[in-house]
């Protein structure tokens, strides 16, 4: 007996169903194990999943209010605003890229410079918006960076990236990867100031980021469980054709191999921040010397 209607595949309704994330409303589903918590509760956990401690992806603002004191902060720069230079088409042109992510986020560009004090002590934060455009290194980031150095340098406070990107912004090509080079140079006034740089690695820092400002810290510190580092994962499989071990590329991959300091959970960033602005205000960072000049 021939079969006339015969399904291919199984359950595609509910595949269906469970690609899709749980709608913007009142209830959050945790990507990681899946249990649902009210916004309101997730919120007052730092964003962490209260059962199994996932550190959801936040932006500047919600940042700025964890690290900041009554959350109270000035935001700088705001008047620095990304263009299309190159006339760049891709899937779409990137003007229309950037006024859609500004309609759709309320930022300028992924970058926001925050400036308040942190148990009493005054801290400059440049902060990266995954949001927006993947927290892409353009032009505009760069150049927040560099401002924020230099009021940093001009007030004598210590400055703080925190870094989610996933590199540089492709639509930029060449202005994308001068940040690279800017942001190293604007880094070394800020020790010859003796002023420290503390980089803050969360998930995901990646690509040019990671190749500049974000391992160039003074103390170099990151969220649990954060991807950190180059290309990705598959694409080094793919280039060496080997397996990896387990956990490369995450922070405690990177604690054990070295190329941090510390891993600290959002819930005790506040504290562990204080300390460690209290410490290098009282031991300044030393003026690098060039082997030049030896
Ligand atoms: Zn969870």
């Amino acid at each position: 007996m021939s079969t006339w209607f015969r399904r291919v595949r199984k359950n595609i309704l509910t595949s269906t169903q469970e690609k899709k994330e749980a709608p913007d409303g009142i209830w959050h589903k945790c990507p990681e194990c899946k249990t649902t918590h009210t916004k309101k509760e997730l919120e007052d956990h730092f964003y962490v999943c209260p059962k199994c401690n996932y550190h959801n992806r936040i932006n500047s603002a919600e940042y700025f209010d964890i690290i900041f004191d009554e959350g109270a902060y000035e935001v700088h720069f705001e008047n620095i605003v990304p263009k299309d230079k190159l006339g760049f088409v891709d899937m779409k042109p990137y003007d229309k890229r950037l006024v859609e992510a500004q309609a759709s986020t309320g930022l300028k560009d992924a970058m926001t410079v925050g400036v308040g004090k942190v148990n009493g002590q005054g801290l400059v934060i440049a902060c990266m918006n995954f949001n927006f455009i993947g927290g892409s290194m353009g032009s505009v980031v760069g150049e927040k960076i560099a401002r924020g150095i230099d009021y940093a340098i001009q007030h004598k406070l210590p400055f703080m990236i925190i870094s989610k990107s996933g590199g540089a912004r492709m639509m930029e090509s060449a202005f994308s990867l001068m940040q690279m080079a800017k942001t190293s140079a604007k880094l070394t006034q800020l020790a010859k100031a003796g002023l420290p740089y503390i980089s803050f690695m969360t998930d995901p820092t990646t690509g040019g980021v990671t190749a500049s400002y974000a391992m160039l810290g003074d103390i170099n510190i990151a969220e649990p469980k954060a991807l950190i580092g180059f290309a990705g994962p598959r694409v080094i499989k793919e280039t060496i054709k080997k397996d990896l071990p387990a956990g490369f590329q995450r922070s405690e991959f990177l604690l054990d191999h070295g190329f941090l300091d510390f891993i600290v959970e959002r819930q005790n960033l506040k504290q562990k921040l204080s300390g460690v602005i209290s410490w290098f205000m009282n031991n300044p960072v030393q003026e690098p010397v060039s082997a030049a000049a030896e």
